[in-house]
């Protein structure tokens, strides 16, 4: 297993995760999952490798795999409530 060394905000340990990651393009979310990320189990940083990162921008990149892709309903909740 890639080793993530120490957290860089925390200095806490790092242990790769298989999570799901969100991103929006174009107005639309989708979501990557099964993403191998390092994730700080103190304060839950996320550290993405880069060779991963690369991986993501194929994917999201990909007009293709984008229409072939399985969709999910998601709630949206207006935010209404007044703040003092
Ligand atoms: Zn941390």
């Amino acid at each position: 297993m890639y080793d993530y060394g120490d957290c860089h905000v925390c200095r806490g340990h790092v242990l790769e995760k298989r999570i799901k990651l969100e991103f929006w393009i174009k107005g639309k979310l989708v979501v990557v999952e099964d993403v191998p990320v390092g994730v700080c189990v103190t304060c839950g940083e996320k550290t993405v490798r880069a060779p991963v990162g690369r991986r993501i921008a194929a994917l999201l990149g990909n007009a293709k795999h984008r229409r072939r892709a399985r969709t999910m309903t998601v709630p949206v909740i207006k935010f209404e409530s007044q703040v003092a």
